[in-house]
Order: C-alpha cells, then structure tokens, then sequence
C-alpha cells in the first residue's frame, strides 16, 4: 500500500465531512487525481458554493473567500465596494473617486 500523501488525506477529511478552505492550485491537484472530489465551501455560510473545479471563477474579495454568491453580493452590498475593487485594475488607479 502506498504512502498516503495530503491529497489522499484530502480526500478523506472530506469523505467524513471534514472541509478546510484549498487554495485554486491545491483544488486542482485534487481534482486532477479525483475529479470532482473537492467542492468548494463558502466561508462565511459554509454551503458549497457550486464554484470547484471550474479553476478560476470562485468568487474572492481581496484575500478573503471564496464565497458563495450570496455571501458574496451581501458582502459587497454592506461595505459598499467600489465596483472597481472587483474587475481589473482601472487606467487611473489613483485611488476611489470622490463624489462631490
Ligand atoms: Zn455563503
């Protein structure tokens, strides 16, 4: 029997409902041996978000994620993020506009 190494303890952590948060390329590594095995958690309601696997779409505000969509424009709506925080870097990235 082969060593087990942390994909194998990946696996099966959460094969007994055991999640911690994965980074992009470790759901990949995952994946690539067990396709599907990994989902992706919420972190703040912890429901899947429906978003693993599918490499680079998880939903992630600065450093904190991935969230669910919910979670998501719920947090989004309370501090009021400049949409520009959430898209690539606009030409003039100054700073916020100030509204008059
Ligand atoms: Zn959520």
């Amino acid at each position: 029997m082969r060593k087990m190494d942390w994909i194998d303890e990946e696996k099966e952590r959460r094969q007994h409902g055991v999640n911690r948060p994965l980074l992009q390329s470790e759901h990949a590594e995952v994946n690539a041996r067990y396709p599907g095995c990994t989902l992706e958690y919420c972190c703040e309601c912890g429901k899947a978000t429906g978003r693993a696997g599918r490499c680079d779409d998880s939903l992630f505000i600065d450093d904190d994620g991935p969230y669910c969509k919910e979670c998501f424009d719920a947090r989004v709506e309370s501090e009021e993020l400049p949409l520009d925080s959430l898209s690539p870097m606009p030409d003039n990235a100054s700073g916020r506009e100030e509204k008059p």
